[in-house]
Parts: C-alpha cells; sequence; structure tokens
C-alpha cells in the first residue's frame, strides 16, 4: 500500500492478491482474459473522498496484476450511464477516461461498465475451461439450472460492452438471490461483499462444473475412438519450413504435443470438433475462428523423393486462405459493414499424428496462441462429454474479431524490419557475433545462437529471451543440428550470420598441416557446412532469405604470418561468391562483411601485440590505423550485417567495414 500513496488502500491491496489467484490459474483464465473489480473510496486531487470503481485496465494480466492495472472511475456518474438507450463503443471508452482519478491509467476493461452496474463490491470474472465447456452447449441453461439451481443467474449472449453490461444488470435484478451469473459463451462472473467471498464463489462455481464434467466422463470412459495414424508425418524440421512458406505472412511457429493433444488430432471427428469456433470469443483475435486442419501427412512420399505432401500443405494453406476470404467477404457485404481484412493465414494449424502448431508474428504471439488452443482442446474434450460442443455462430465471431477495442489488444507496436525472421548466428556469445545477436533482436529477429563457450552465448540468450547451443565448428554434424533445431524451435529459417572464426599465425612453409587443417574447417568449411544446411530449409520454404558471412580483410590483404587464417578467408569470399550465383534464382541473396581491427575475442593481448609488430606499429596505434583514424566497433559490423541483410537487391557483395583501409578493399 506504502508503494502507492493515495492510489491504494486495503480494499484494493485485497483485490490486487485475489486476483492474482485467479490469473495465476491457467484453468481459469490465459494471457490477459477475464477481469476483476472493486467498489471502494479513494482521496480526488480536491482532498474528497470519492466512490470509485477499481477495475482491471487494458494490457494488464490478472496473474501479474498490481494497483496501476486497477485504474480508478468515479462510480456514480459512470453508473448512471445506465440510464442511457444507447452507448457506442467509443463513447464507452471516452466516459471510462473521463472519470479517471488518474489521467496516466490505462482504459479500463471493455467490461468496465458491467462491474459498475452490478452493486456487489467485489466481482471476479474468469473464462474457466470447465464453465465454457457446460456454456458452449446447445442445451446450455437447462444443464447449468441442473448443476446450480437459482445460484447463477444465466445471461444470453451478447458482444461485451453498453448492451451486455444493462443485460447482466437486468439478469442480477430479475436473480437477487444469486451469487454470480453465467454468460452462456462467455464465462462466469461471481460477487461478494469481500476479496474472499467472490474469490471462493468463484472457485465452487468452477468445481462443481468440474464435477459435473468428471461424472460425465466417468459414465463414457473407453468409448472414445482414435484414429489409427498409420505412418507418421514427415519430420517436422521438414514439413514445418513447406507450411511457413505457404504462408502470406512471416509468422514463427510454437509445436505443442502432448497425450490429450494427440488424442484430439487423432480423432476421427477432428473436422467436426475443430471446425466449430473458438470456446470463448475472446480467443479469436489470438487464433482466429477455425484451425487450419492439415489431411494425414504421409513421410513415405518424402523418402522416396516424391513431392506429394508439398502440395498437400500448399493446397490446404490456399483453400484456408479461401475460406477466411469468403468470411470476410460475406460478412461484411451480408450486413453492409466497412472493416480492413486481416490477414488470411491460420494461427493454429492441427497436424494429426503430430500435434498442434502456434503461429505469431513473434514467438509470444505463437506460444499465446497455441495456449489458448491447448486450453480449447480441454473445453471440447469436455464439452461433448456433456453434450455437444456448440460456440458462438460466425457472425458473432466475426463481430468480435473485428471489434476496434478487441484488435488494439494487439499491440500498436510499429512494425520492426526483422520482425518474424528467424535468424541463426554463429559466434554470439561474443564480440561481432553478441553485437550482432543485440541489433537484430532490436530490429525484431527471432534468433537461434551458437558458440563454442556455452556459458557466454547462454548469458547473451537469456538476456535476449532466445533459445541458444553449445557447437564446436569442428563438429559438422553439430552444425547441421544446430539447423534443424533452430526450426524446430520456430518452423523455419530465413538469415544465418556466419561469423565464428579463429585466426591461427604461422609462416605458411613453417606451417604444421594440423593447423592449416583447423583453419581451413573453422574458417570456411564449418561456414559450408552452415550455408548448405540453412539453404535448403531456405529453398524449402521458398521465401528466398539471407546469407552473411564474416570475412576478413585477410582475404584481400594478406598479413605476414597469417597465412593458414588469410586463405581460409579467401575462400570464404569464393564460398559467398558461390552461394550468390546459386542462390540467386530462389531469391537467397548471399553477402560478406570485411572487417579489420575490430577488438574482439580473437585478438587477445599476446596476439595483438605479435600483429601489431607484424605492421610496424604500437599497439596502442595498431586500432586506429586506418584512413579514418577511428577504432572500429563491433557494433559497426553489425550494422553492417544489418544493412545486408535488409538490402533486397544485393547479392554477391563485400562490404568494407575497417575505417579505411585501401590495400584491403575488394577487387
Ligand atoms: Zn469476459
Amino acid at each position: 500500500m506504502e508503494k502507492y500513496p493515495g492510489l491504494c488502500n486495503q480494499d484494493i491491496a485485497l483485490r490486487v492478491y485475489s486476483s492474482r489467484l485467479i490469473g495465476r490459474e491457467s484453468s481459469l483464465v490465459l494471457h490477459g482474459g477475464g477481469n476483476t473489480s472493486v467498489k471502494t473510496t479513494l482521496q480526488d486531487d480536491l482532498g474528497d473522498q470519492v466512490k470509485v470503481l477499481c477495475v482491471k485496465g487494458s494490457g494488464w494480466d490478472l496473474a501479474t496484476l498490481d494497483v496501476p492495472g486497477l485504474p480508478a472511475v468515479r462510480l456514480d456518474s459512470f453508473a448512471a450511464l445506465r440510464g442511457r438507450d444507447r452507448l457506442s463503443d467509443e463513447a464507452m471508452v471516452n466516459a471510462a477516461r473521463t472519470r479517471l482519478l488518474d489521467s496516466r491509467a490505462p482504459n479500463p476493461s471493455v467490461e468496465a461498465l458491467l462491474h459498475a452496474f452490478l452493486p456487489h463490491r467485489f466481482i471476479d470474472h474468469s473464462h474457466a475451461d470447465s464453465i465454457l465447456s457446460l456454456v458452449d452447449q446447445e442445451h446450455a441453461e437447462v444443464i447449468c439450472k441442473r448443476i446450480y439451481g437459482d445460484r447463477l443467474a444465466i445471461v444470453p449472449y451478447v458482444m461485451p460492452g453498453f448492451e451486455l453490461a444493462k443485460l447482466a444488470a437486468r439478469c442480477h435484478e430479475n436473480h437477487p438471490r444469486a451469487s454470480g451469473l453465467l454468460l452462456l459463451q462467455h464465462g462466469l462472473f461471481t460477487y461478494g461483499e469481500t476479496a474472499r467471498s467472490s474469490y471462493e464463489l468463484h472457485i465452487e462455481m468452477v468445481s462443481l462444473a468440474e464435477q459435473y464434467i468428471a461424472s460425465k466422463k466417468g459414465a463414457l470412459r473407453g468409448a472414445s475412438s482414435r484414429r489409427v495414424v498409420e505412418s507418421p508425418p514427415p519430420r517436422y524440421e521438414h514439413f514445418a519450413p513447406v507450411l511457413r512458406g505457404a504462408l502470406r505472412s512471416g509468422l514463427v511457429f510454437d509445436l505443442r504435443t502432448s497425450a490429450l493433444i494427440r488424442a484430439f488430432v487423432d480423432d476421427p471427428e477432428l473436422g467436426r470438433l475443430a471446425g466449430q469456433g473458438p470456446a470463448t470469443p475472446d480467443h479469436v483475435i489470438r487464433t482466429k475462428s477455425r484451425p487450419l486442419i492439415l489431411g494425414l501427412l504421409d513421410d513415405k512420399e518424402a523418402l522416396d523423393g516424391a513431392e506429394g505432401w508439398v502440395s498437400q500443405i500448399h493446397d490446404a494453406v490456399r483453400e484456408y486462405h479461401r475460406d477466411y476470404e469468403c468470411y470476410f467477404s460475406r460478412q461484411v457485404m451480408d450486413r453492409g459493414l466497412e472493416r480492413v481484412a486481416l490477414d488470411p493465414d491460420p494461427r493454429v494449424v492441427l497436424v494429426p499424428g503430430l500435434g498442434l502448431i502456434g503461429l505469431g508474428p513473434d514467438p509470444q504471439s505463437a506460444r499465446t496462441a497455441a495456449d489458448l488452443y491447448e486450453h480449447t482442446i480441454s473445453v471440447i474434450v469436455d464439452a461433448e462429454a456433456v453434450g455437444s460442443y456448440r460456440p458462438l455462430p460466425e457472425s458473432d465471431l466475426f463481430d468480435m474479431e473485428y471489434w476496434p477495442l478487441e484488435q488494439a489488444k494487439l499491440g500498436t507496436k510499429s512494425h520492426r524490419a526483422l520482425e518474424g525472421q528467424v535468424v541463426l548466428i554463429t559466434g554470439a556469445g561474443s564480440g561481432i557475433g553478441e553485437a550482432t545477436a543485440r541489433l537484430f533482436s532490436t530490429h525484431g529477429a527471432c534468433l537461434c545462437l551458437v558458440d563454442i563457450d556455452g556459458q557466454k552465448v547462454a548469458s547473451v540468450a537469456e538476456s535476449l529471451d532466445c533459445p541458444w547451443e553449445a557447437v564446436d565448428l569442428c563438429d559438422s554434424s553439430a552444425l547441421h543440428r544446430s539447423v534443424d533445431r533452430c526450426v524446430c524451435h520456430y518452423g523455419g529459417l530465413d538469415g544465418v550470420v556466419s561469423n565464428a572464426g579463429r585466426a591461427p599465425q604461422s609462416a605458411m612453409d613453417q606451417c604444421p598441416q594440423a593447423l592449416f587443417d583447423q583453419s581451413l574447417q573453422i574458417n570456411l568449411i564449418a561456414h559450408q557446412e552452415l550455408a548448405a544446411s540453412a539453404s535448403r530449409v531456405m529453398k524449402r520454404q521458398g521465401k528466398g532469405g539471407f546469407l552473411l558471412f564474416n570475412a576478413s580483410k585477410a582475404a584481400f590483404n594478406p598479413g605476414p604470418n597469417f597465412g593458414p587464417y588469410a586463405v581460409a578467408k579467401a575462400g570464404l569470399v569464393a564460398l559467398m561468391k558461390q552461394y550468390a550465383l546459386e542462390g540467386g534464382a530462389a531469391g537467397i541473396r548471399s553477402n560478406a562483411v570485411n572487417a579489420d581491427r575490430v577488438q574482439t575475442g580473437l585478438l587477445p593481448r599476446e596476439m595483438l601485440e605479435a600483429r601489431a609488430r607484424a605492421r610496424g606499429l604500437k599497439t596502442e596505434d595498431y586500432f586506429r590505423a586506418n584512413l579514418l583514424s577511428v577504432r572500429v566497433r563491433a557494433e559497426d559490423v553489425a550494422g553492417a550485417f544489418l544493412h545486408l541483410a535488409l538490402a533486397p537487391s544485393t547479392t554477391g557483395g563485400v562490404l568494407t567495414v575497417d575505417g579505411g583501409n585501401i590495400a584491403a578493399s575488394p577487387r
């Protein structure tokens, strides 16, 4: 309370506490779903005690709710809006904002008026899975009456907003002794004089629903049938890029498999079960109203070299796009609406024999879609045990999907240049690789980081919230595996920054064979292995991509006693050109950065002194010995990689980042 002087009192502190209890239970609410409120008194800027409604603010999650997430609205005049016949959504948002005690507070929930029109002090609202299994039924009212009697008043489905708020208040007044409201095809409200009583009622109602479902499931045990999936689907790392390439927008994947998911996707009735719509309208903006169901994909064909399943995936995605576009035009034309169509790509894909894939423009959105659909599966399975799953019809889902107040939840984040693009970076634990990872991450790239030093790369990856792997460039199969893992993590691959290297020194006529071999392996062969693996994935995806190599000025201007390194790097430039030549037709761009004298881990102190001596320079002058007399930073090289990643018409090029070194300029 002390942390928020003037904004908090005991009621609000308790409201925060029990809201978090609800928010932390994923079977009650998920990803910002549900909302809670308390009616209390706070002091305004004149020093007067005013009655306020503190209700969850948009953009807050119940699991992590805090005082600023419960904006305080002046209650009396807000509740007086009930006297109006009509109130548009914009007017409703405006009405809430103009009554806030704190102008910096977030917008109160779109269900704020419902909280205001009910008289109770504490109100809890969730979209609990078990409740949805009951309210998404053709005979929901009969079933709910059987379980709850008069303890919950039933509210027919109306979209959230002014109209629902009025209807809910009327339903409460017609059932003044009820402890809460059951909103058909939507969720549960409970209320009470204390935070505890409202919370406990909520849990009791949810438990009653669970018990009822369990009793019905017990009776059904053994009756469920499963489709026999004779041949497993193609290996995920093979078919995910094909699916990703068939989509219109740049999306990343989140694959889920579990016994429950497998049983669902292998159910012979999958088409009927999954084809009806989301469990609560709140989900539609994250999952779209229907998942894409891929038929059985036969891996045998892939092994035979036939591409049957590739065209099968493309056909299925095309059909999904067509259906989505028809749904959109049907709704806008039939009802004379003006809306801008969203992208027609699915957000959930179901694959018999494998599981479910959540899709999104970034990993968090993909995770959210997968989480929501995992719970949708439980809701559908339980609903089918009780009766038959019957969510909202298409027109109501459309209203929700294209409701400006819901769209706002998708965020106003401006599109970043590498948003939704998957990039693998080697040598990402420090120096140029780390700087590149950080820069690419700020531009929205979904990264997989690789380095020989597991500890270092783990700490970079942790700070960027992305997967990592410790890989020795001398181990070719580990390199290939790292590409596969990246594909399994995100569903595909759009770019590689082949950066890692090592700089051995020796005069050529004194060079031990093993040292020369090692330099070739690390500075040339490993780059080829990685580029080959990555370009095969990119071709399967069919959306182009980029290969970026860290060449060195040594490729053009060899230094004394640096032969083993210079020869390998010269080969690397040739490798880059070869990929530009062979990848162009597939839209794969291949470029290199030619950096020099960047102070990184590649040059330890002793070697630095030796290099400076070899060039006849003092150590302190070594880094500034260039035309611009500047110190080249790892960030400058990262900037060059970013530029090349985004240069749509550049391939086969070398970009110099060395402060100016005419002897090393490419020719
Ligand atoms: Zn709701």
